[in-house]
């Protein structure tokens, strides 16, 4: 294998829903919906797929249904005050978020130009950040100090002189992820004005991952805030959103990039020789889900039931002894799990608690053994610097069916 990928091993998702697989454990691990779609979703596929004849390649840079729907979808909410989306300029529709991201810094970045993100950070930008000959640069997330928490993913804060501090002349752009894979945090507008505000006075890009723009819950600071809308954020915002996150169809792998059109076409550039172009029923599948769903106040729905899904999962884990961070919005619980500890490590057998192994690991893979029960580590979002901050916590997705998160609970209260 070449050199710019013979250091990476299986990605903790992987890894971990192996381990599920081989326990027979009840996976709260990967962050996918085990839920059926929405019907209208479903639907809008299969005829698609069956009716529509759209077998063949479609334009390059996004089927022109999807760009022409997604330029309504978010003007005004991503361009308040501001100029209206161009559907054919400032659009690239990609395989998932994930290989808009890809894209994005292939076509951003220079061999040495560096990259800031705030950790924890999703795994997949430092991997592609490299292989786009780029450096990352990190800067930490930080729970305030115990007396000042509220118990809820809003403890989680930027320390703005060193997000400044981590600044040189080599950077070339940042990446904002809000809400937040996995800490759930859904950043309040004056924490958004003082990164604006930075980002602007070093005059680099601001990368937004806005995966889980649509599920910011109703006890969230405040309603998701995009980034392009701060003041002077437009004309330098490249935004990510993914149709996976957005109708629990993580599988379809339909994202898109919005971007102003220079860096749009620069995005472009790199995707047409990455896929070429997405999977044509998807995407129109995808827009008429997205007219539906505008229309039908599907996304205030989707949002209620989710929440439920979120409480459920904090309930049960703290009656397991493992209460957890209130997340604002996304997929996750960040729980607990000191108090567990004891007796798990008692079931550890040798080998299990491999000393190079951050402490998480260890736990959340006894989890997986002595309970039946799967979290993700959520150190592996972290350099190994700061990963003993996290060294208690596990990540828990609570995008599942009641009953699995109900069986999950059972299981770690009968165990506590
Ligand atoms: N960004 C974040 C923060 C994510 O959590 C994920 C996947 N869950 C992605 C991007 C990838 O999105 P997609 O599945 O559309 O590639
Ligand atoms: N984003 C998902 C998570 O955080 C995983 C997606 C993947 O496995 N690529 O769980």
């Amino acid at each position: 294998p070449a050199q710019r990928v013979s250091g990476f091993g299986d990605s903790v998702f992987a890894e971990f829903t192996a381990l599920a697989i081989a326990h027979s454990a009840v996976n709260l691990g990967q962050g996918f919906p085990d839920f059926a779609a929405p019907d209208f979703v479903k639907q809008a596929g299969a005829k698609h797929i069956v009716e529509s004849n759209l077998n063949q390649y479609v334009r390059s840079m996004g089927h022109v249904k999807l760009v022409n729907t997604l330029a309504r979808h978010y003007a005004p909410a991503d361009r308040h005050n501001n100029p209206s989306i161009n559907p054919m300029t400032d659009i690239v529709v990609t395989a998932g978020a994930t290989e808009g991201m890809f894209a994005t810094f292939q076509a951003i970045l220079n061999p040495g130009d560096e990259v800031i993100l705030m950790e924890p950070f999703y795994d997949a930008y430092p991997a592609q950040i490299t292989m786009a000959g780029g450096v990352p640069r990190y800067v930490p997330l930080r729970l305030k100090a115990a007396e000042a928490r509220n118990g809820t993913s809003d403890d989680w804060y930027l320390d703005l002189a060193e997000f400044r501090a981590a600044f040189t002349s080599k950077t070339k752009a940042i990446v904002l992820n809000n809400p937040h894979n996995p800490l759930g945090k859904v950043f309040r507008r004056d924490e958004l004005e003082a990164i604006a505000q930075v980002v602007c006075e070093k005059n680099v890009i601001a990368i937004s991952d806005e995966v889980y723009e649509h599920l910011v819950f109703n006890d969230a600071p405040n309603r998701h805030i995009p980034l392009s809308t701060l003041p002077g954020m437009l004309e330098r915002t490249i935004k990510l959103g993914s149709a996976g996150k957005t109708f629990s169809v993580t599988g379809w792998k339909v994202g898109w990039v919005v971007a102003p059109a220079p860096i749009a076409r620069a995005i472009f550039l790199a995707h047409q020789w990455i896929p070429f172009c997405v999977a044509a029923p998807f995407q129109e599948a995808v827009a008429d889900a997205l007219e539906h769903a505008d229309k039908s106040g599907f996304f205030d729905e989707f949002q209620v039931a989710l929440c439920k899904k979120r409480d459920r999962l904090m309930d049960g884990l703290k009656q397991g002894g493992l209460p957890g961070i209130l997340p604002h919005g996304g997929y996750f619980v960040l729980a607990d799990t000191s108090s567990i500890w004891p007796k798990l490590q008692r079931d550890l057998q040798s080998g299990d608690a491999n000393p190079s192994q951050p402490h998480d690991y260890t736990v959340c893979k006894q989890l997986t053994k002595s309970v039946g029960v799967v979290p993700i580590p959520p150190s592996s979002f972290f350099t190994p610097q700061h990963q003993p901050s996290v060294k208690d916590l596990a990540r828990f997705a609570f995008c599942k069916e009641d009953r699995v998160i109900d069986e999950a609970c059972r299981r770690l209260q009968a165990f506590g």
